[in-house]
């Protein structure tokens, strides 16, 4: 069987613009640094010359786009040259000159946060162009361009990308980076393989660390024939995180929800504190972002946890999920809460990339599928179920139903009757989409990836997973 897949493992990765068209397996491996504190002083530098030059080239990118904004939604009257990465480039060179400080930087790692940009900017266009296409709102309530990049400061999140020269020490537990030099760091695990890029972040609580991405040389293992006795259908819920189809049920851990009288709380007293600028509210805007970090560090503990046992703990070789649209159902202010809290999104794609790892399939059915009120043994359809009924039985065949269970196992049916639909003669390999990513489309199956929108080609493709 023939290979072109795409890695497509981390986003960095891809705004990296690392995609290859050959296997190559690329991992990333997140640690902990601790730089000292004139190591910190130079960061604190190199951090905000990147900044810099980000908000610049997006300043570049915003006059380009008013000035030429009826010509982009209307693109057929003459040729327009937009600014290229190598023209920004170019312009940055000149920009050196006059402000000396940006060559204190390292001149890759700029060229990585003019990539950055223009990555976010394309993104951008394409999403106004799907508006569009869809005749949906392109601008908030006040009047502002939806996901137009935003400019970086130095309150957020900081981060820079080395494209190359660094280096590991596992045995004296240091990491070499340019500019700075050896930095203290605690390796969890160890890696073999090629450094691609290496990114330094800087959290808002203060904490450093390094994310390494690694091209180990490893071919993606041989695919595992999708098989009915061997797939698990995962119906995912606010009730219950997921239920299979054999039965099992995950609690959901509502973790956001479990800290949110004391976020609450904290909210309060830093509305209580009237000057901004006050080392009273600072701290308290310390322990806001403490308690933010400590329940996203919980979710994704939970959500690695749950995907490694499925994907590497079970028999399961193929798992049948439908395709969720949550960015529609999250304008449901009643349940966005609850649906942000659980973030399937993040399910779906951790157990993609890791069924990738390890040669298995997943198997996405299409969002209008009468999952729910259709019985899995008999094939009955029920008129409406409405959402409070939790167990029902057949008038066809009288087998009684747990409502999400039942959900579960016909997502098994579905996606095989659909693979079954494919034409023998199909290449066995999966399309590769126009973001570059691998997708495993069934017949007039969504993708995958196209619930977290990273992904939105393949549809109606017939690649066969
Ligand atoms: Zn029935």
């Amino acid at each position: 069987m023939k290979k072109f897949w795409v890695s497509t493992l981390t986003l960095s990765a891809l705004k990296a613009n690392c995609a290859v068209t050959i296997a190559v397996m690329l991992k990333a491996y997140k640690y902990r640094i601790y730089p000292t504190d004139q190591q910190q002083a130079i960061l604190t530098q190199q951090f905000g010359i990147g900044r810099f030059v980000y908000n610049w080239a997006l300043e570049q990118k915003k006059k380009e786009y008013n000035e030429y904004k009826i010509w982009i939604q209307n693109p057929i009257n003459e040729k327009k040259k937009f600014k290229s990465a190598f023209d920004l480039n170019i312009e940055l060179t000149q920009l050196k000159k006059e402000l000396y400080w940006i060559n204190y930087a390292q001149s890759q790692t700029l060229q990585q946060e003019i990539a950055h940009l223009l990555h976010a900017y394309q993104r951008f266009l394409k999403n106004i162009k799907e508006r569009k296409a869809q005749h949906k709102k392109t601008t908030n309530k006040k009047g502002k361009l939806l996901d137009l990049p935003k400019f970086k400061t130095r309150k957020d999140r900081q981060s820079l990308s080395f494209p190359q020269s660094v280096k590991v020490d596992f045995e004296s537990s240091h990491v070499q980076i340019p500019k700075l030099g050896k930095v203290a760091c605690i390796f969890s695990r160890q890696f073999t393989g090629k450094i691609k890029t290496t990114t330094l972040l800087k959290t808002v609580t203060g904490k450093y660390f390094v994310s390494i991405l690694v091209e180990n040389g490893k071919e993606f293992p041989e695919r595992i024939e999708a098989n009915k006795n061997h797939a698990v259908g995962i119906d995912v819920g606010l009730s219950h995180f997921a239920t299979f189809s054999d039965g099992t049920k995950i609690k959901n851990p509502r973790l956001f929800k479990r800290s949110l009288s004391r976020l609450k709380q904290v909210q309060r007293s830093m509305a209580r504190k009237k000057n901004r600028t006050s080392k009273n509210y600072s701290k308290a805007k310390l322990r806001r972002a403490l308690l933010e970090e400590r329940v996203a560090n919980q979710r994704s503990d939970f959500l690695h946890k749950a995907t490694h046992h499925l994907v590497c703990e079970s028999q399961a070789t193929t798992f049948c999920v439908e395709d969720l649209s949550v960015k529609n159902m999250m304008q449901n202010h009643k349940l966005a809460r609850s649906i942000a809290d659980v973030s399937w999104s993040d399910f779906f794609r951790q157990l993609k990339y890791k069924a990738q790892w390890h040669g298995k399939n997943v198997l996405v059915i299409g969002r209008f599928m009468p999952s729910s009120k259709t019985c899995s043994s008999c094939g009955y359809k029920l008129e409406a179920l409405p959402l409070c009924v939790r167990s029902w039985q057949c008038p066809g065949c009288g087998a009684g139903h747990d409502r999400d269970v039942n959900a579960a196992k016909n997502l098994v049916n579905f996606a095989f009757s659909e693979l079954e639909k494919i034409p023998a003669g199909q290449p066995e390999v999966p399309k590769v989409c126009s973001f570059g990513q691998a997708c495993e489309c069934v017949a007039s199956v969504n993708c995958l990836l196209d619930i977290d929108k990273s992904c939105s080609g393949s549809r109606n493709s017939y690649a066969r997973a």
